[in-house]
């Protein structure tokens, strides 16, 4: 049952999904009292700046003012209309989490996560509103919102540096965020990384209880913010602990939303007890299979009509079918087969797309209706392709080609969209028709991808070339790619 309303603050998260905004230029001063006194258009302009959804660094205007409101109506699952209407007014007014909606890497170095599992947490002072032994026992229970479904667990510390330092305050408390009473803003964290990041703040004019009646329930509140620390950003599902407007909830459980999100991060929660393994009597034992997918040692890549990915990473071309991949060298020798599952162990035997950002070098695979992301031998996901931005029915991404500016475009029979990698978001005004872009190229391509600055459509045994003035300069076939001469 959802009761009251009400609302924290949280200065910064990334991750993939999560967002975060400069730390020097985004304060705006936004106090109960001061809402009333403003205008909706003023209203709406301190809240579109202060959730990251209009940059404080550059002009705005009429255009981007109704971009950003359509981003926020998407964001807490109201019409997008792009005009300030009254449900959109109404929603600015509700006390909400203060963790701007719109993410900037600019703030926070790394990945934000946390490279280590056995995360510790402090708890420096209490609130007066509830027995420290009762505090303890709900900072213990919000931590195991999170334990309970990733390999992360959280060690106390009673003196010394924790990664999470917790603590009490008022008004001005340290950082450069001050509190603002009582209501409003209730709370603020941090997201994973050095001294302060990790860290969570309770606004000490708020009257923490365990939950119902008059007061905040500091376990709800602290499990949102938990999972702020942890890398967690705002989910527009409404019935998620990480949706940024709050409300009382009794029987609080995560929503798949959450569970999603923080297993994208950290992973799925290892096996319960791992029993000791048994000594091998027998070899007819049902349990884990070992190798699910053997590979066909017979495929040969000259052979193959359609590979399931075809990207450059390092330099080589990959082409990947059934688990096994070959890479042509830059001298144009082929090499393999490799397989998959010992370079890229998270990956499935079938993928559908990969690229290589050149800005990071980080490699992205796609699979069905979901994504990976590589860095070295660590991997982000599987998460879903929808948290993107696709469809929820697209059925997979079947092509994707580097641009300029950290932009991928992402591939889909005659449709493409263009995913800023940075923001891990498509931006807005897609899918393109894909062949209004690249004319004469087919549109039921099985491979789209980019090589030594040309467009490459892959179908059957054939493949389409474009060059960068978008002229289809070469036609020929796949297996002279793979060089089968
Ligand atoms: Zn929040
Ligand atoms: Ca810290
Ligand atoms: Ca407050
Ligand atoms: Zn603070």
């Amino acid at each position: 049952m959802k009761l009251g309303v009400m609302l924290f603050l949280v200065l910064g998260t990334c991750s993939l999904r999560a967002w975060c905004v400069p730390l020097k230029s985004v304060y705006v001063t936004f106090p109960g009292d001061l809402i009333k006194n403003m205008t909706d258009t003023q209203l709406a302009d301190e809240y579109l700046k202060r959730y990251g959804y209009i940059d404080v660094l550059q002009k705005s205007g009429l255009q981007a003012t109704s971009k950003a409101l359509k981003k926020l109506q998407r964001q807490l699952g109201l019409e997008e209309t792009g005009s300030l209407d009254q449900p959109t007014v109404d929603a600015m007014k509700q006390p909400r989490c203060g963790v701007p909606d719109i993410r900037n890497y600019q703030t926070f170095e790394g990945d934000l996560k946390w490279d280590h599992t056995d995360v510790t947490y402090r708890i420096e002072n209490y609130s007066p509103d509830m027995e420290a032994s009762l505090i303890d026992d709900t900072i213990a229970r919000a931590f195991k919102v999170w334990s309970d479904v990733t390999p992360l667990t959280f060690t106390r510390l009673y003196d010394g540096t924790a990664d999470i330092m917790i603590s009490f305050g008022k008004a001005d408390h340290g950082d450069f965020y001050p509190f603002d009473g009582k209501d409003g803003l209730l709370a603020h964290a941090y997201p994973p990384g050095e001294g302060m990041q990790g860290d969570v703040h309770f606004d000490d004019d708020e009257y923490w209880t365990l939950g119902s009646g008059p007061g905040y329930s500091l376990f709800l509140v602290a499990a949102h913010e938990f999972g702020h620390a942890l890398g967690l950003a705002h989910s527009n599902i409404n019935d998620a602990l990480m949706y940024p407007i709050y409300r009382y909830i009794e029987d609080f459980s995560l929503n798949q939303d959450d569970v999603d999100g923080i297993q994208y991060i950290y992973g799925p929660k290892t096996g319960p007890n791992p029993t000791p393994p048994k000594p091998k009597t027998t070899t007819s034992s049902p349990t884990v299979p070992t190798k699910p997918t053997p590979v066909d040692p017979s495929l040969d890549p000259c052979e193959v009509k359609d590979f399931d990915a075809i990207t450059e990473i390092q330099k080589e071309l990959h082409f990947f079918k059934d688990g096994q991949y070959w890479k042509i060298s830059s001298s144009g020798k082929r090499k393999g087969p490799f397989l998959v599952s010992e370079k890229w162990p998270a990956l499935p035997a079938i993928i559908n797309s990969a690229f290589e950002d050149q800005l990071t070098k980080k490699i992205y695979f796609f699979a069905d209706k979901q994504f990976w992301v590589y860095t070295g031998k660590d991997v982000l996901g599987p998460r879903k392709i929808e948290k993107l931005g696709l469809p929820s029915d697209l059925d997979r991404v079947k092509g994707s080609v580097q641009r300029r500016n950290g932009k991928v475009l992402l591939f889909n029979g005659n449709n493409f969209w263009r995913l800023d990698v940075k923001t891990q978001l498509i931006d807005s005004g897609y899918p393109h028709v894909t062949d209004s872009f690249f004319y004469g190229m087919p549109n039921d391509a099985h491979n789209v991808f980019r090589f030594k600055r040309f467009f490459y459509f892959f179908r059957g045994i054939y493949y389409w070339r474009m060059n960068a003035k978008r002229v289809n300069d070469q036609n020929g076939f796949v297996k002279d790619m793979v060089k089968c001469k």
